[in-house]
């Protein structure tokens, strides 16, 4: 937390110095004292202090300067920082003045100049008023600040990718805090959302994920031109096979588009994965995973999507959305999967304005007390409403079949919360609202029952597709795009066409060599935590035998 400031002003130098001086030797231990000699300077810098939020516990102000006297001086800047105590250095010709200004700018002292000894004439007046500036400031929270509104998607990504990153933020919702949106006011005209200050005074406005994660100090560029393996993708899988391959010494790297985890990083709580029998939050996990794999050396890049991989012989290239690309022996297809969208009119304009893809649990508490709605009907939708009903007052799941799909212990965990309701054989046919969600159109298909409900938010987690889009001219995949391996390559017994290799494919290998897959891109895949990290591991061991035999 920076020290609180004691702004002195003066446009004399010698009085200046003479000031500063004085309250240095006193107070610079446990303030910053900070001398300027014109008012408008001294407003311009206010207003620099206030979006790094800094606090400001007394002004000490000279009545008589050119431009701009103490006194309106006073009246600008306590706008900024009522709080703080304000005190009139006066000469004896300006004592009416300081008078006049008692009501005016609650002016809580006038001091006679010359105030030596300040000792006696100086101190104990600021001692008292400072004291009392102590006892009564709410000190301003000082992390990173960001102000948006609920309504803006690009502020639900911010608030996610810091989330994600175990980042500490402050939100400001500027359509509630009108000190949030003097805040934004002050630093941009336009409507750009969200924009975020930081301690050091500097502000993003509206960023790409690329420049807030170099912001916030996180590594978005690889440190080596050639990697023997590099992992695309940070989910369970991608995270397992790195702790594996740092811990025996290779060179990995990790991409990650957005942050570290995955779809399990975005599970308010697993309860199915060995060891945890209290269950534990994809935070948690990814959290663990994330410092385990680094204590191996390996790099994980943030905000950094693949846009291709190539093969150059015994190379293989990923080559990154910023136009980097990256040479390797060995990459690991761990892109997993992501939740379809919705495919109906206004469902996009409504993204991040009410309408979320997966838990979203950084909104979570926005819906305090209000009436929500999930989508799905399988494990991730099941644990989202039980997540949501913690804040919600009433969370309806639609489920297009006669019943969930989700495990035994989290339907049994559903019928017995009374905030949750079932609506089964329903179909979502609409979703309205101006700026943020207000309704939407669904149908009970065996009544044949079409109703409009009241919606603060909805969920969704309607099935998900595989990530595979980047290596879909490379290697072999399903119809809906599941990535082929190991035996689902053989057919009759026989490597499919093209392979070059005299051996068959390893297990988790793709139909080009060198290139393998694990976790829920890949066809067959369980769709589960404990699978993709034990692909992640068997995945890295045979990565091992690949490179070993190059
Ligand atoms: C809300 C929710 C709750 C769940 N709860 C459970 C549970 O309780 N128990 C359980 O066993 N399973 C659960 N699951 C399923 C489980 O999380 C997944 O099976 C698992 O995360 C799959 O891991 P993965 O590493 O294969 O892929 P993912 O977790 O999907 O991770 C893939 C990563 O790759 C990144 N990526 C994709 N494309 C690119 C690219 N081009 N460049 C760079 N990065 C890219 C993605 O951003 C993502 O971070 C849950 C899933 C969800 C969504």
């Amino acid at each position: 937390m920076p020290k609180p400031v004691i702004f002195t002003i003066d446009d004399d130098p010698s009085v200046l110095n003479s000031v500063e001086r004085d309250l240095r030797a006193q107070y610079g231990q446990d303030y910053r004292i900070l001398p300027i000699n014109a008012g408008r300077i001294a407003l311009e810098y206010l207003k620099k202090l206030e979006q790094r939020n800094e606090t400001v516990a007394l002004f000490l102000v000279d009545q008589r300067m050119p431009e701009m006297s103490g006194v309106e001086f006073l009246m600008e800047a306590i706008k900024v920082y009522p709080q703080a105590k304000r005190i009139l250095l006066t000469a004896y010709a300006d004592t009416q003045a300081a008078i006049d200004s008692i009501n005016e700018i609650r002016l809580d002292y006038y001091l006679m100049k010359p105030w030596h000894p300040p000792e006696e004439r100086l101190y104990p007046v600021l001692d008292e008023l400072l004291e009392d500036w102590k006892m009564r400031v709410h000190l301003p929270y000082d992390g990173i600040r960001v102000a948006g509104t609920l309504w803006s998607l690009a502020s639900h990504q911010v608030k996610d990718f810091l989330t994600r990153h175990q980042i500490p933020y402050q939100w400001l919702d500027i359509e509630k805090d009108p000190n949030a949106q003097k805040l934004v006011e002050g630093v941009t005209s336009e409507i750009k959302l969200p924009v975020i200050f930081f301690p050091d005074g500097k502000v993003l406005i509206e960023p790409d994920l690329k420049e807030l994660a170099n912001k916030v100090g996180l590594q978005t560029r690889a440190e080596l031109p050639f990697y023997d393996i590099v992992i695309i993708g940070s989910g369970p899988a991608g995270l397992a096979a790195a702790v594996y391959a740092g811990s025996e010494g290779y060179k990995c790297l990790v991409i990650e588009r957005a942050a570290p985890g995955g779809q399990a990083g975005s599970s308010p709580k697993i309860e199915n994965y060995l060891g945890f029998p209290a269950g534990i939050s994809g935070d948690d996990l990814t959290r663990r995973a994330v410092s385990q794999a680094k204590r191996f050396g390996v790099e994980i890049l943030s905000a950094q999507e693949a846009s291709q991989v190539e093969v150059k012989d015994a190379y293989r290239i990923v080559k990154l959305n910023d136009g980097t690309e990256i040479s390797c022996h060995a990459v690991l297809m761990a892109t997993g999967a992501s939740f379809h969208t919705l495919k109906m009119p206004g469902a996009d304009a409504l993204t991040g304005a009410g309408i979320y893809y997966g838990a979203a649990y950084t909104e979570a508490m926005n819906y305090k007390d209000k009436d929500v709605f999930v989508v799905g009907g399988a494990n991730s939708a099941a644990q989202g409403a039980l997540y949501l009903s913690r804040f919600a007052r009433k969370v309806t799941v639609l489920i297009r079949g006669p019943e969930m799909t989700a495990s035994k212990y989290l339907v049994d965990a559903i019928n017995v919360n009374a905030k949750i309701e079932i609506l089964s054989n329903t179909d979502l046919i609409e979703v309205q609202g101006a700026h943020t969600l207000e309704q939407i159109v669904i149908k009970n298909t065996k009544r044949n029952e079409v109703q409009t409900c009241a919606a603060a938010a909805m969920f969704v987690f309607i099935g998900v597709q595989p990530q595979s889009k980047i290596v879909s001219d490379l290697v072999m995949c399903s119809g809906k795009g599941y990535i082929f391996a190991g035996p689902d390559l053989m057919v009759d017994k026989k490597p499919p066409q093209g392979w070059t290799l005299e051996r068959d494919p390893f297990l988790l290998e793709t139909s080009v060599p060198g290139i393998f897959a694990a976790g829920d891109v890949r066809y067959g895949t369980s769709h589960r935590v404990a699978s993709a990290v034990g692909e992640g591991a068997i995945a890295f061991a045979l990565m091992k035998e690949y490179l070993k035999a190059l």
